[in-house]
């Protein structure tokens, strides 16, 4: 009898606990996406960055021989209408560690076994399950460089492989069609924009983690912080929908590491920041949607998401020149270089005084990397709410950080057109990929700050010593 795979966050073949498991029993594997109210929650970018995958992972499938069989509805439901018509008897998935995922899988888990299937999970998207890891008084951690050196020399298991072919069962069960779900839908602006700056799938994944590795991970301390240059591996897409595993990553680095890339230790660490998120996430399942640090709940933030601030500063029209760059560049490409997430989180919750809710929202919309862990971990840490914190003094000054991190200019004349004779073809982009509505274009005057920066940042301070935090 055929065994089904339930694919979630684990959209690739190789080093798939999983799917090897499904293997395992001999029998034929049915590998089964299905798009339940998880899905359909997610915001634009993701759900359509969503579907370029689901089409990639299709197509390798059918290359082994296989298919991707894709059902909508009630994840149980579906599973059980799967059983039914397959006579399948185990169904295996890769765990996943938010709450919405945890508390869904567990109910299927539980039905199903009741009801004589197999279910097995196994673990594959993280390095080192939140449970597995623990401070020397017991608990999770809640500062990363403690975990780091917790963890650091541990050892991971190797990679495993691709399988050369999947076992088809006689016959396949019915499959809904990718294009009827549309989930494309809501990225009715620029969707061709923004297509040229996925790297979809793993073969693509692969290839990225190659070439980072060959050509970047040597300079990668410094290449890091400067956002004009392409310095970091831009897996984040790869990892968040499992097209790639930590696990690889983390090997490559490691290889890195012992040839004397100096960059490679740096690497590694970012890979256990993701690993952070997700722990604090599976012992702090709030840290989702409310402040880890209670005492921020009396903070008096606006959130108020229609406010013209708040409509600026998602438009990219702040008139601060790094918050705009980064909040076009994530219009345009999905993806937001880290010290952009820094100062534009930095800059809405504390010189604008806007609750990190707001800005985590509008990330979810327009993220094709969006996580649910690294994003709620990345703005409560720049709103200062998370445990693990900058302290609620360092207030990002975005004029500086440009100055430092942008030296010519190079990032800000990338995305910004107002300013300049001749813009670059990214920064005209953007204006491909507005909506009509916003009412704005190239042509029109570069707006002035809403805020001085250093009134802002004394604002924020006012507020917060108010409440003798
Ligand atoms: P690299 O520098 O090559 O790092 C390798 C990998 O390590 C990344 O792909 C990522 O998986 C992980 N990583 C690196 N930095 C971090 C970090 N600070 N926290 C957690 N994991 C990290 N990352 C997401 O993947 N999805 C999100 O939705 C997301 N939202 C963020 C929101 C805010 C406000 C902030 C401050 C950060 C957010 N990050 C998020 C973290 C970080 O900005 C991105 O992971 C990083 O920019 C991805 O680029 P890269 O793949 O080139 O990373």
């Amino acid at each position: 009898t055929p065994t089904l795979l339930w694919l979630r966050r684990d959209l690739r073949l190789s080093d798939h606990a999983a799917l090897s498991a499904a293997l395992a029993r001999g029998s034929p594997v049915i590998p089964v996406f299905i798009c339940d109210n998880t899905v359909e929650a997610l915001g634009a970018a993701p759900k359509w960055r969503l579907r370029l995958a689901l089409a990639a992972l299709s197509r390798q499938l059918q290359e082994k021989g296989s298919r991707l069989i894709l059902r909508r509805g009630d994840a149980l439901e579906c599973l059980r209408a799967l059983i039914r018509e397959t006579g399948a008897r185990a169904v295996h998935w890769s765990r996943l560690y938010d709450p919405q995922a945890i508390e869904r899988d567990k109910a299927v888990k539980s039905a199903l076994t009741e009801a004589g299937v197999i279910v097995k999970s196994h673990p594959g998207h993280l390095l080192f399950e939140p449970w597995t890891v623990e401070t020397q008084q017991g608990g999770y951690y809640k500062v990363y460089s403690p975990m780091w050196r917790a963890v650091k020399n541990r050892d991971i298991a190797s990679p495993g492989s691709t399988p050369d072919k999947l076992n088809a069962p006689e016959d396949w069960p019915q499959t809904e069609m990718l294009a009827d779900w549309t989930l494309a839908a809501g990225m009715n602006r620029g969707a061709e924009v923004c297509l040229p700056h996925q790297r979809v799938g793993e073969m693509a994944a692969r290839e990225r983690l190659e070439w980072f590795i060959a050509n970047a991970i040597a300079d990668y301390n410094d290449a890091r912080d400067l956002p004009a240059v392409a310095g970091t591996s831009g897996l984040s897409e790869n990892l968040t929908l499992g097209e790639i595993s930590v696990a690889q990553c983390w090997h490559a680095g490691q290889r890195a590491l012992h040839e004397g890339a100096r960059g490679a230790e740096q690497w590694l660490k970012e890979l256990v920041w993701r690993e952070f998120a997700y722990h604090l996430l599976f012992h702090t399942p709030r840290i989702a949607t409310r402040n880890w640090r209670e005492e921020w709940d009396a903070f008096p933030w606006s959130e108020d998401a229609d406010a013209e601030a708040v409509q600026r500063w998602k438009q990219g029209r702040t008139g601060v020149p790094f918050v705009d760059a980064a909040m076009r560049e994530m219009y345009v490409t999905g993806k937001m270089h880290n010290r952009g997430r820094m100062i534009v989180a930095s800059y809405l919750t504390k010189h604008l005084m806007t609750h990190w809710r707001v800005g985590q929202k509008w990330f979810d919309e327009c993220l094709t990397d969006w996580d649910p862990a690294s994003n709620a971990m990345g703005w409560q840490w720049a709103a200062g709410s998370g445990p693990d914190a900058a302290p609620y003094f360092r207030i990002f000054n975005p004029e500086t950080q440009l100055a430092k991190f942008d030296p010519k200019g190079a990032y800000a004349q990338a995305w910004i057109a107002e300013t300049s004779d001749s813009p670059s073809d990214t920064a005209l982009s953007y204006f491909e990929a507005i909506p009509r509505r916003w009412a704005f274009g190239p042509q029109d005057a570069y707006p002035h700050p809403m805020i001085s920066l250093s009134a802002g940042r004394q604002r924020a301070l006012d507020a917060y010593q108010g409440r003798s935090f």
